[in-house]
């Protein structure tokens, strides 16, 4: 544990964001002795990670390892405060009680923190602006969190009027890499949750094919590699490299896909019981929050970095920095040690401070 000396006292920082790299950032921050605020918009903390079912690479249950996450707010006695949307962040001029940032939430409460990190994590695109496939226009066309929620305990599964459903097709790179949606960039999760939950309808429902239409496959993280070779070799996944033009409904209520199979180069129609759409990651923090701290996105529009390279974890203004998704695509365990990176970022740039 670090001496006060280390750690100036009355220096809070504000942690904005209870997803996973809010929750670790706050617990390692409070863990060197630096007393901490976690602002979260929700009425319960854990982000995204509350919507799954399953995880890749692993396949842990979601919820097992959500409790992990809370675990580290009750032993550090973190103060959370939850439905607390930050609406604003002003940088102050240096007081005597040293707080440079004045952080105001959505009910109006205001406090001052001597640093600020963001963890706002992302919002997923929205499948109905991409309308050749008919999403909130035909019942059977889902998203993938969607689909998250019916595989987990207590959610509707996928079974149709008529029984188990006998065919389920996945589209990659919904929403991402599309320059017609303004979106170029990879959300680099969205393969490897194909494959989890690829493996998961196999799983629930033996008896129904499953078909993943991709660009190309993009594993590039630790045991995605495998997972795909057992989604394949061992459940029977076909892949097919295709580009998806369209979905209809049918009489019966089904989706007639047409597709092109670009590796064969011939075109494709199958009828299927589910259409699940892949969809990607976008920025989600407001434009007024990015304004009012001049901070610097990248060209997709997420937070960006001081430096790559050598300050990953510090944005472009002084005494604001950044961890897990809100900072660009990223999955669980990339958000997680992003957290601890930027904690003692923050730290080091308090000691220098003080
Ligand atoms: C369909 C899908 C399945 C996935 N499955 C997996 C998986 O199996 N394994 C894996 O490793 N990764 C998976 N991921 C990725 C995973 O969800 C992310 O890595 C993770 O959610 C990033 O955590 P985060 O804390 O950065 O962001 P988030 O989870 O988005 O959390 C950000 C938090 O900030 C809050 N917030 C935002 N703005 C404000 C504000 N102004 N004031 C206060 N609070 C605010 C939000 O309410 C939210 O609680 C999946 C992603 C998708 C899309
Ligand atoms: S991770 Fe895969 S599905 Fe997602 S955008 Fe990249 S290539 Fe497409």
């Amino acid at each position: 544990m670090p001496t006060d000396k280390q750690v100036p006292p009355g220096s809070r920082v504000a942690v904005i964001g209870a997803g996973v790299a809010g929750i670790m950032a706050a617990s390692t921050l409070k863990q060197a002795g630096v007393e901490v605020d976690l602002y979260e918009k929700e009425e319960r903390a854990g982000g995204h990670l509350n919507r799954w079912h399953h995880l890749f690479p692993g396949r842990e249950e979601a919820s097992l390892v959500r409790e992990g996450y809370l675990q580290q707010l009750r032993e550090h006695s973190l103060s959370l405060m939850l439905s607390a949307e930050v609406k604003a962040i002003v940088r102050e001029p240096e007081g005597p009680a040293g707080g440079r940032f004045r952080v105001t939430t959505a009910a109006g409460d205001s406090r001052d923190y001597g640093a600020v990190l963001l963890a706002t994590g992302f919002r997923l695109f929205d499948a109905a602006l991409k309308e050749e496939y008919g999403y909130g226009i035909y019942p059977r066309v889902l998203t993938s969190p969607e689909l998250e929620q019916r595989l987990s305990p207590g959610g509707a599964g996928l079974d149709t009027e008529t029984g188990p459903p006998k065919r389920v097709a996945f589209v990659h790179c919904v929403g991402s890499r599309d320059a017609k949606v303004g979106n170029r960039y990879c959300s680099r999760v969205c393969c490897i949750t194909g494959v989890k939950q690829a493996m998961a309808v196999r799983e629930r429902y033996p008896g129904c094919e499953v078909i993943n239409f991709y660009m190309d496959l993009r594993m590039f993280g630790s045991g995605y590699e495998e997972l795909y070779q057992e989604a394949q070799e061992v459940h029977g996944v076909n892949f097919i490299r295709g580009r998806v033009s369209e979905a209809a409904k049918t009489l019966g209520g089904a989706i007639q896909v047409k597709a092109e199979d670009t590796l064969l180069g011939r075109p494709l129609k199958v009828t299927v019981d589910w259409l699940v759409l892949l969809v990607g990651m976008e920025p989600s923090l407001s434009a007024e929050l990015l304004a009012s701290l001049a901070l610097e996105s990248d060209q997709a529009g997420f937070v960006a970095s001081r430096d790559k390279f050598l300050q990953p974890g510090q944005s472009s203004a002084d005494g604001v920095f950044l961890a897990g998704a809100c900072g660009g695509p990223a999955s669980l365990p990339e958000s997680v040690n992003q957290a601890r990176a930027a904690a003692l970022s923050v730290i080091t740039y308090l000691n220098r401070k003080g």
